[in-house]
């Protein structure tokens, strides 16, 4: 039976950080679902479909990753895509009470599946969603942090919303 598991997050957008995590736990897994969530809770930058598209471009290069998004709740799409494991990204201290209660709860849930954590390469622990794009709206250089395409849609989300 192949090992199939699903990367699930906001993705808003990706940066250097989250393409790590995807580039090491697809050498571990089969098979990778990175899954964007239509949250609603968060206001986006960028839609699903766009963030979508642009991890999709980012990944491209990886025979095993699949791209895809998500309504409802985690565990349901996990069965759906027959997977058998969640991985999730540890920065910091900081990330691990959050990550501690999802992981106990999906245990509860259904405790068939596992949530396997990889900790960030030390290059990254700063690294969020949300730093990058507190920077790039003030026009500051985010090209060591995200795919060119992402700096290049950041760029033109900032300079549109300044019309
Ligand atoms: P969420 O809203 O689900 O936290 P994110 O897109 O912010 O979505 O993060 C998705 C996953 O990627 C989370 O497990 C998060 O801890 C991890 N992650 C985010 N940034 C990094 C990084 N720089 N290094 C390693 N993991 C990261």
């Amino acid at each position: 039976m192949p090992s199939i598991a699903v990367y699930p997050g906001s993705f808003d957008p990706v940066t250097n950080g989250h393409l790590d995590i995807i580039e090491r736990s697809a050498k571990v897994f089969d098979h990778m679902v990175v899954a964007v969530l239509h949250n609603r809770n968060k206001v986006p930058l960028f839609s699903v479909e766009e963030r979508v598209r642009m991890l999709k471009q980012s990944v491209s290069y990886l025979d095993n990753v699949e791209v895809d998004s998500f309504n409802g709740l985690l565990i349901d799409y996990v069965r759906q895509k027959k997977a058998h494991t969640i991985v999730r990204g540890l920065r910091a201290v900081s990330d691990f009470e959050y990550e501690m209660q999802a992981a106990s709860i999906n245990r509860k849930l259904d405790p068939s599946i596992e949530t396997f954590f990889m900790m960030t390469n030390n290059q990254y622990s700063y690294l969020s969603s949300s730093i990058v794009k507190e920077v790039a709206k003030y026009e500051a250089n985010v090209s060591s942090l995200v795919p060119e395409i992402v700096e290049k849609a950041l760029h033109e989300k900032y300079s549109q919303n300044k019309k």
